[in-house]
């Protein structure tokens, strides 16, 4: 059984009346956040309902979420916003917060809503057996996790078949080689994806090497960066640059498509993961953590264990083609099987670290000049 730490604040009884989750969006959208904060605040302490700030932008989670409801009779209240909303709303609310998950995607905006207090560190020893330990925050002196790693992405390359040859593009550090001055696209320096690519150049290579690295890059771009990784992609296909970074479930989602412009795009392009004979690829997480003024701890904590267990792993990976997080599970998802070959080497480096280092990495950017 998880021991979260005490709460000042007591479970309520009181019933209050939960409204559907897409009518409370709707309310949120026309309210101003105070008054909302009131309003979901009343109908979160209601029993037997878990209120989920997820920004989780993948549509496959719903049959999860209902798999939950199914095994322990919790209903969950669900608020769907993109990562820096959700950051911004649990400050806003402070104490007052509804939130008793927070779901988030990479480990650099775990890793800054944990340095902001926004969690709840907790002990779950379930929690703890599944996810191996660089794929969760660094436990605190008390033995505490602040936020799980449930599933994970690998960042790889993405190549013109036409254009370039793979021994030209297996590691990251080949990246900056000057050969490839103007063929590379990449999407902002400063999103988390690529802080976190970076942060972990920083752990595997040094800080100097590091930056002499990211001007490589500068001076290889094709265009400025802008877009999502999908845009890199696809302005490989279409000849604009070359040479790409993509995480692998944007390529899985291509890969699976049967829309002709997407099968053209596959037939193009040719992916490699980076570093095979060295430290491995980059690999990153979507994680969840219990929110830090949740009223309903022990159901929160419950809740990731649920997110943790076999069956919801292959699923909360697999519907979005991601790996599962938890260890030695085997899943059939024909699109990584053949992006990767069957099986590939990951860095070991603790995501918390690499996020950890994303402030100087992005003083960094700014001293070379990526944008
Ligand atoms: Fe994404």
């Amino acid at each position: 059984m998880p021991s979260p730490l005490p709460l000042p604040l007591a479970a309520r009884s009181q019933r209050a009346t939960t409204p559907p989750s897409s009518s409370l969006r709707g309310w949120l959208r026309r309210l101003a956040l105070p008054a909302a904060a009131l309003l979901i605040a009343g109908a979160a302490q209601a029993q037997g309902v878990l209120s989920i700030y997820s920004a989780r932008h993948y549509p496959t989670d719903e049959a999860l979420y209902a798999g939950f409801t199914q095994a322990t009779g919790i209903r969950l209240q669900r608020v769907d916003a993109d990562d820096a909303g959700i950051l911004a709303r649990l400050r806003t609310e402070g104490q007052a917060s509804p939130a008793d998950v927070v779901l988030l995607v990479d480990a650099a905006r775990l890793w800054r809503a944990e340095a902001d207090g926004l969690f709840l560190p907790v002990k779950s020893p379930a929690l703890e057996q599944a996810i191996p330990a660089q794929l969760r925050a660094k436990a605190s002196a008390d033995g505490r996790t602040a936020w799980f790693g449930l599933s994970t992405r690998a960042r790889v390359v993405v190549y013109d078949k036409a254009a370039v040859q793979r021994v030209d593009v297996d590691t990251y550090e080949k990246l900056a080689d000057p050969k490839h001055k103007g063929r590379l696209c990449v999407r902002s320096g400063s999103h988390p994806y690529n802080l976190s690519l970076f942060g972990a150049m920083v752990e595997h290579i040094g800080p100097e090497r590091t930056e002499a690295w990211l001007k490589g890059l500068v001076a290889n771009l094709a265009r400025a960066p802008k877009g999502g990784d999908t845009d890199q992609i696809r302005a490989v296909a279409s000849g604009e640059c070359s040479i790409a970074l993509s995480n692998t479930y944007y390529l899985a989602r291509i890969l699976r498509s049967s829309r002709p412009e997407d099968r053209a795009v596959a037939e193009r392009i040719a992916i490699v993961f980076p570093n095979q004979s060295s430290w491995g690829t980059h690999v990153n997480v979507a994680g969840g953590a219990v929110a830090r003024y949740s009223k309903n701890v022990p159901a929160a904590v419950k809740f990731l264990e649920y997110l943790a267990s076999p069956e919801a792993q292959r699923h909360f990976a697999n519907g979005n083609n991601e790996w599962p997080a938890a260890q030695g599970l085997s899943f059939d998802n024909p699109a990584l099987k053949a992006m990767s070959g069957g099986s590939f080497k990951s860095e070991l480096v603790p995501v918390s670290e690499v996020a950890m280092n994303q402030a100087r990495v992005q003083q960094m950017l700014d001293r070379v000049g990526f944008k």
